[in-house]
C-alpha cells in the first residue's frame, strides 16, 4: 500500500504539483503500527486531479477531495485548505483552498493527525507535533473549545483514538468535551454510529465506555445501559447489550441478529434447539457475553444431528405419500414436531423411524381436532 501510495505522490508532483501522505497512515507509521487507509494531502485542485487520474471521482467536491484507484487501492486525495465558514458545526459552507501545507494542516482535528510524509518517506512534521504521538497524548491543533464548535464530530473521534490508539486526551481536550457536549446533538445519528462501531469494536473498548461516562456522553448518545454492557468480541454484541435498536441505524440483517442473540441467550446458546433455530454465529456471540467457550459451543454444533430442515431424510413427498394426506397446514406441525424429537434425540433420522413417529404425531393431532369438535357439539 505504502509503495502504492508513493507512486501517487510521485504521479502528483511529476505534473509539478506537491503531494503528501498525511494523518492516520503516518501516525500509524510513525508507531509501527499497520494502517488500512493512506490519505494525501496536496496544492493541486480537484479539476486538476480530474486531469492527471483519467479514473479519478469527485466523490464530494463540496469537501474539496476526490478518489483515486491505483493497483485496486483507494485513495483519498484532499487539496489545501483551511476551515472557512462553518454553518452546523460540522460542514464548511465554503472551501478556500489554500497554497501551502502548513495552512492546511492547522485546520486538521489532532495534532497526532498533522504529521506528513513526503515521496521519499522524510517525515514532514511542520506543527511539531511528532512528540505528541511520543506522549501519547490527543490534544487539538487549535483550542479545544473553538475546534469543537467548528466539528463536533471530533469529540468523538477523540475518544475513537484514546481508545483505538490508548492514548490519553490532554486535560484541556477532556474539559472542552465536558463543556461542548452538547453540540453531538446536532451531530447525525449515523456519524455517530460509525465512531461509535469503531470504539466498540477495539479490543480497548473499555477505555472508550470509561471516557464515555466519565466525560458525561451518556445521555446524548443514547447510552443509558452502558452500564450493563459486558465485554464481547463482536461488536454486534455490544450494540444488543445497550439496547438501542430503535435509536440508532442498524441494517435488518444486524437487527436480526440482535434478536437471534437475545434469544440465544434465553434459551442456553448450547442447546440442539437454540443453535438449531438461532444458527451458530448468535450462539457464539451469546456464549461469549454468558461466558461459554467458542470450542463448547462449536463442539456442540459439530455434534448435532441435523443443522438444517433439508438434513432431514424424509421429504414432504414421503410425508404426503406414507400418511396419506393432502399438503397443508398440518405439515409444518409435522415438520416442527420432527425437528424437536431429532434434535432432542428422541428420535433417529433414519427414513423408517421418522415416518413411524410422524404417523404417531399425525394421529395424535387428529385425536386432539375430534376432541375439540366433540366438546363444540356437546358444549
Ligand atoms: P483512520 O483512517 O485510522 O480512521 P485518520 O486519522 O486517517 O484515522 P481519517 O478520517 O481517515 O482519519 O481522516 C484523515 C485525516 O483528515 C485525519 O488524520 C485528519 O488530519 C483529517 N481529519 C479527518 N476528519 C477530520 C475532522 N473531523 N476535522 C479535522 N480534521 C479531520
Ligand atoms: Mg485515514
Amino acid at each position: 500500500m505504502l509503495e502504492t501510495a508513493l507512486k501517487v505522490l510521485n504521479i502528483i508532483e511529476d505534473n509539478s504539483y506537491e503531494a503528501y501522505i498525511v494523518g492516520g497512515f503516518v501516525r500509524d507509521y510513525v508507531m509501527g503500527i499497520k494502517s488500512n487507509d493512506v490519505d494525501i494531502t496536496t496544492n493541486a485542485r480537484p479539476k486538476d486531479l480530474i486531469k492527471i487520474f483519467p479514473n479519478a471521482n469527485i466523490d464530494n467536491e463540496m469537501y474539496g477531495s476526490v478518489t483515486v484507484y491505483l493497483n485496486n487501492i483507494r485513495f483519498e486525495i484532499t487539496t489545501y485548505r483551511d476551515d472557512g465558514n462553518y454553518l452546523d458545526n460540522r460542514h464548511p459552507d465554503t472551501i478556500n483552498y489554500v497554497n501551502d501545507l502548513k495552512t492546511d494542516l492547522k485546520r486538521r482535528d489532532f495534532t497526532i493527525n498533522t504529521i506528513c510524509m513526503d515521496k521519499a518517506l522524510n517525515i514532514v512534521d511542520l506543527l511539531s507535533c511528532r512528540s505528541d504521538i511520543d506522549k501519547k497524548i490527543i490534544k487539538t491543533v487549535i483550542n479545544p473549545l473553538t475546534s469543537f464548535k467548528i466539528d463536533s464530530l471530533r469529540i468523538l473521534r477523540a475518544i475513537r483514538f484514546a481508545t483505538t490508539l490508548d492514548f490519553e486526551l490532554a486535560k484541556e481536550v477532556k474539559e472542552a468535551i465536558i463543556q461542548s457536549k452538547y453540540l453531538l446533538k446536532d451531530l447525525s445519528i449515523n456519524r455517530k454510529k460509525e465512531e461509535l462501531d469503531k470504539i466498540f469494536s477495539s479490543p480497548n473498548i473499555e477505555k472508550g465506555i470509561m471516557l464515555i461516562k466519565e466525560l458525561g456522553l451518556i445521555d446524548v448518545l443514547f447510552l443509558e445501559n452502558i452500564n450493563k454492557v459486558i465485554p464481547c468480541s463482536q461488536v454486534i454484541g455490544i450494540w444488543m447489550m445497550l439496547e438501542v435498536d430503535e435509536i440508532y441505524p442498524f441494517t435488518r440483517n444486524e437487527l436480526n441478529l440482535m434478536k437471534d442473540i437475545r434469544n440465544a441467550i434465553k434459551n442456553n446458546p448450547l442447546d440442539y434447539t437454540t443453535l438449531y433455530y438461532y444458527d451458530l454465529y448468535p450462539c457464539i456471540v451469546a456464549g461469549e457475553i454468558i461466558g461459554i467457550s467458542k470450542k463448547e459451543i462449536m463442539d456442540n454444533y459439530n455434534s448435532m444431528p441435523i443443522h438444517k430442515r433439508g438434513d432431514i431424510v424424509v421429504d414432504s413427498y414421503d410425508l404426503i405419500d406414507y400418511l396419506n394426506i393432502e399438503d397443508g397446514p398440518i405439515m409444518s406441525k409435522l415438520w416442527k414436531e420432527l425437528e424437536l424429537n431429532i434434535l432432542n434425540l428422541e428420535v433417529s433420522n433414519t427414513k423408517e423411524d421418522l415416518l413411524n413417529l410422524a404417523k404417531k404425531i399425525y394421529t395424535s393431532i387428529n385425536l386432539v381436532k375430534e376432541e375439540c369438535n366433540e366438546t363444540e357439539t356437546t358444549g
